[in-house]
């Protein structure tokens, strides 16, 4: 038995927790013995004092331990999964895990709904009809042992001591702590029940951390807390400067994978992105010697059609249509007006304001500003031009879909601002900075 006040201050003080006072710390975090006020006083602590490895480990396991915990006994493969600290267009899961499956992995992703200017996958997913973001435990379990993947949303027990422990933080300028975002981020994944994870940390204006240097901290706090955990991790540096698939919403984004599963068109860099990322996992789990081998086990994967037959299994083993893939276009919801935002001047595309971009989508309705509001699937923008690409005035800088005029002239103003058009040769991005292991 611990005195909650005892502590905070002795993290105050800048004392180190023993692994004992966390754990008993997160139960009353979670069984709500301790107040909002303690837990936001020992997060304000954490946030100016740190924690050592030991205590992060401590409290990613505390918070992982605090609800529902998978365990997946008797798999014939390795049960793996990728992480991403959100950004725009960040289609990748989409495609990530059927091509994880069609190598050989399991791959039971728990996403998540857009937070702020960053899309989820989750709401992706919901724009297919019938499709279930929420199946029982069991037949969860079914698909990810039949198909090899399956993607839903996260249930109320899953690292429940998380849930209310970031929501104080969100109210007490305690979130942007490196200490307890690697705790919170891994609390969820870590349920999972994982043999191997990559994160996917995201650099650059429409990332969650925009700061590369702060970005480079978290990604080795998370690889050092998760392995200390017992879960193999790497993590990948991503470019977040340029918005990573041609388009950014719901449906759109749903429409660009498939595109990308079936071969019909494939942008470079998010190719290159979900393939460095899909080849981590595979190495990771033991399913290739190295990444060479990796991503040709990959691109096998995508052009013999493996891995969209794995999609396309899970999309109807989840109450989508048998061939949605097929016929996407026709299920997927569309918005009545799809509309090119032309560019002013003749020029060279700049550096992009990538989270002003994802606010126009939220602004269109295709994200919240409420944890509580529904969106809209069908609207968002495609064919968005990349930072480095020469146009002449009237070509597209992106096309809108809307529901009416008054969205079009919103949208058409952000975009135009975000996506400045200048005379200075702006550099093609790497789409990858750093690898980071242990
Ligand atoms: N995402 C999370 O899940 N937790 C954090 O603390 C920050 C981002």
């Amino acid at each position: 038995m611990f005195l909650p006040q005892e502590i905070i201050r002795r993290k105050r003080n800048g004392e180190t927790l023993s692994a004992a006072e966390i754990a008993w710390f997160v139960q009353g975090i979670r069984d709500e013995s301790i107040s909002e006020g303690q837990i936001g006083a020992f997060a304000m602590a954490v946030f100016f004092q740190g924690m050592s490895l030991d205590e992060r480990v401590a409290l990613t396991t505390a918070m992982r331990d605090s609800g529902d915990c998978m365990t997946w006994p008797d798999m014939p493969g390795p049960v793996l999964d990728k992480h991403s600290t959100g950004g725009v267009g960040d289609v990748v899961s989409l495609m990530l895990g059927p091509m994880v499956a069609a190598c050989g992995g399991y791959v039971p992703m728990i996403s998540g709904r857009g937070l702020g200017h960053t899309g989820g996958t989750l709401d992706k997913f919901e724009s297919i009809p019938g499709y279930d973001t929420f199946p029982d435990n069991a037949r969860f379990d079914r698909i990810v042992r039949e198909v090899g993947v399956a993607i839903i949303g996260q249930t109320g027990n899953l690292a429940p001591a998380d849930k209310r422990f970031y929501g104080i933080r969100d109210v007490t300028a305690t979130v942007e702590s490196i200490d307890l975002i690697t705790a919170s981020i891994l609390s969820k994944k870590l349920a999972e029940g994982l043999d191997a994870l990559v994160m996917d940390v995201k650099v650059g204006s429409g990332a969650f951390m925009p700061d590369y240097d702060q970005s480079k901290a978290l990604a080795e706090s998370i690889v050092k807390v998760a392995n200390g955990a017992g879960v193999r991790t790497t993590a990948l540096l991503t470019d977040m400067n340029q918005v990573l698939a041609r388009s950014a919403g719901n449906a759109v984004e749903m429409a660009e994978a498939v595109a990308y599963l079936r071969g019909d068109t494939r942008d470079p860099v998010l190719h290159e992105v979900n393939l460095a990322l899909c080849a981590e996992m595979l190495v990771s789990g033991g399913l290739a010697k190295n990444t060479d081998q990796a991503r040709d086990a990959l691109q096998s994967s995508l052009d013999s059609g493996a891995a969209l037959e794995r999609f396309d299994r899970m999309v109807s083993a989840l109450g989508g249509p048998s061939d949605f893939s097929e016929k996407a276009d026709e299920y997927l919801p569309k918005a009545p007006i799809i509309k090119a935002i032309s560019a002013e001047r003749d020029g060279i595309v700049q550096p992009m304001a990538v989270r002003d971009i994802g606010l126009a989508v939220v602004a269109l309705g295709g994200g919240r500003t409420r944890a509580d509001q529904r969106i809209d699937h069908a609207v968002g923008l495609t064919d968005i031009v990349k930072p480095g690409t020469t146009v002449k005035a009237g070509d597209t800088l992106a096309v809108a879909h809307v529901r009416n005029d008054e969205q079009f002239d919103d949208a058409r103003e952000r975009l135009r601002r975000a996506i400045p058009v200048g005379d200075e040769a702006a550099k093609a991005l790497a789409p990858i900075y750093e690898r980071i292991t242990e």
